[in-house]
C-alpha cells in the first residue's frame, strides 16, 4: 500500500470508486516527509490523544498514530470509509468517526476517547471551514496544542502584528487565547489535487491565562470588532458606531485621551494591551452608569 504517491493515492481511491469533492476542500497531502514534519511540529508525545480533523486516506493519520497515545479522527466524508478502513484500519490507536466537525460535541468526543490523556489537535484543514473549527477548537478550551496546516495567508494573519495590513479581529483572537507560531510552508505540489495556493503549518500553543487583564471578555472582543469593522475609519468613529447607546462622541474621545492615546488613532495600530486598556475603560465607565 502506499499512500504517498500519486500513482498510489490513485490507485487506491479508483479501486474504491473515490471522486474527490472540491467543495469539502480535499487536497490530500502526497509527502510522507511533510506528514512526519507535521506530526513533529505537533510537539506531540505518548502522552497525548491527538484530535485529527479530516482523515482524507489516512496519510497523516497514520503518521499522528505514531506519535501519539491515541488518534480520533473526524472525517466528513463517509465515501472514505472503505479507504480507510484499507489504510488506518488494523491501527489499534486509531479512530474514524465519520461526522461534521463543526456539528461533533468536540468536548464530548475528547472526555471519551482521551481520557487519562494530553489533548492536542493536529490537521490538514479542509479551507473552506479553517476560521469556524479554530473558533471551535480554542473556545471548548480543551486542548493544550493546535497545530493545523491551512492557506499559508491565513497563517500569516493569524499571526501579524499591528500595523500590518494582515493584522485584524481574527488575529487578535488567536493571539489572545494561544501563542501562534508559523512552522515551515508546504508547496502546493505536495497535494493531490493540486490546491492553487501554497500552504503553511502553524503551531498555537494554548495559553494558560490570557496575556493581558481583560474585566470583560465579551466587551473586549466588542471593541476588537469595532476596531477592526470600519479599518479605514478612526477608532473614536468605530467605537461610537458600536458603543452610541451607552456612549457619548465626547466620552469616547476622554476616555482616549485619558489613556494616552492621540485623538486620530487606528485600531489596526493597537496591541492586545492596547485593546484591553480601552475595554476595561469602557467597562468602568458603563459600570459606574
Ligand atoms: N488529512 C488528509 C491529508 O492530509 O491528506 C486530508 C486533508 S483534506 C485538506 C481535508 C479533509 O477534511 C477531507 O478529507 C474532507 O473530506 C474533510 N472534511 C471536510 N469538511 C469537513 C467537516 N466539516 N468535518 C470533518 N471533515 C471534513
Amino acid at each position: 500500500m502506499d499512500l504517498y504517491t500519486l500513482s498510489g493515492i490513485r490507485e487506491i481511491l479508483a479501486r474504491h470508486g473515490f471522486k474527490f469533492s472540491k467543495s469539502l476542500g480535499q487536497n490530500f497531502l502526497a509527502d510522507e516527509n511533510i506528514c512526519v514534519k507535521i506530526a513533529e511540529s505537533a510537539a506531540l508525545d505518548k502522552d497525548f490523544g491527538v484530535l485529527e480533523i479530516g482523515a482524507g486516506i489516512g496519510a497523516l493519520t497514520y503518521s499522528l498514530s505514531r506519535a501519539a497515545a491515541r488518534v480520533c479522527a473526524v472525517e466528513i466524508d463517509r465515501a472514505l470509509t472503505p479507504v480507510l478502513a484499507e489504510t488506518v484500519g488494523d491501527m489499534d490507536n486509531v479512530k474514524i468517526v465519520f461526522a461534521d466537525i463543526l456539528k461533533t460535541d468536540i468536548s464530548a468526543l475528547v472526555e471519551t476517547e482521551f481520557s487519562g490523556l494530553r489533548r492536542a489537535v493536529c490537521a490538514n484543514l479542509p479551507y473552506y471551514i479553517t476560521s469556524p473549527v479554530l473558533a471551535k477548537l480554542i473556545e471548548c478550551n480543551k486542548f493544550e496544542i493546535i497545530t493545523v496546516m491551512l492557506q499559508k495567508e491565513v497563517a500569516e494573519r493569524l499571526c501579524a502584528l499591528p500595523g500590518s495590513p494582515d493584522y485584524g479581529a481574527f488575529s487578535v483572537f488567536i493571539q489572545y487565547y494561544t501563542n501562534p507560531e508559523i512552522q515551515f510552508t508546504v508547496p502546493s505540489s505536495c497535494f493531490v489535487p493540486q490546491p492553487k495556493v501554497d500552504s503553511a503549518v502553524i503551531r498555537m500553543t494554548v495559553r494558560e491565562s490570557p496575556p493581558v487583564n481583560v474585566k470583560s471578555e465579551n466587551l473586549f472582543f466588542k471593541v476588537v470588532r469595532a476596531s477592526f469593522a470600519q479599518r479605514r475609519k478612526l477608532l473614536a468613529n468605530g467605537l461610537y458606531s458600536a458603543f452610541n447607546r451607552d456612549l457619548d462622541k465626547k466620552m469616547i474621545s476622554t476616555l482616549l485621551e485619558n489613556l494616552g492615546f492621540p485623538e486620530n488613532v487606528r485600531g489596526e495600530t493597537l496591541d492586545l494591551t492596547g485593546f484591553s486598556r480601552i475595554a476595561n475603560g469602557i467597562y468602568d465607565i458603563l459600570q459606574s452608569k
